[in-house]
């Protein structure tokens, strides 16, 4: 009879194996554990919001002096050109204010929020 180590018994305190990507449960050792992310999309969402508003803002400032210049220097017959700009930075900003967004989220998750779910007990719990 050999032991094998695939399951911890039950009520023994597990150290959490991040480099396994396994948490186990604080409460009853199970490794059945999720992650919740809950501050990562709501982080995510606003900071898109954040981000195309921003851009939009940024890009209504800047597409007076941009599409002077490019309706100058490239296509003088295509108006187009400053709403393209403007679409493109707001999808660019949002983007880029979903990835500020989703890793403030997750700082906050890790930090914050009790980030992790036992399936087995439905504890929450932090690792840190
Ligand atoms: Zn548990």
């Amino acid at each position: 009879m050999s032991k094998t180590f695939a399951t911890p018994p039950p009520g023994e305190q597990q150290a959490p194996h991040p480099s396994r990507g396994i948490i186990f449960c604080p409460r009853c050792g199970s490794p059945k554990t999720q992650t919740k992310n809950r501050a990562k999309k709501l982080g995510g969402a606003f900071g898109t919001c954040f981000g195309i508003a921003n851009s939009f803002s940024g890009a209504a400032k800047g597409a007076t002096v941009g599409a002077a210049i490019s309706l100058r220097a490239v296509s003088p017959s295509t108006p187009m050109n400053s709403l393209t700009v403007a679409v493109l930075g707001a999808f660019v900003g949002g983007a880029m204010g979903c990835a500020t967004g989703a890793a403030l989220g997750q700082v906050i998750d890790e930090t914050v929020l009790n980030n992790h779910l036992c399936l087995r007990c439905g504890h929450s719990f932090s690792t840190s």
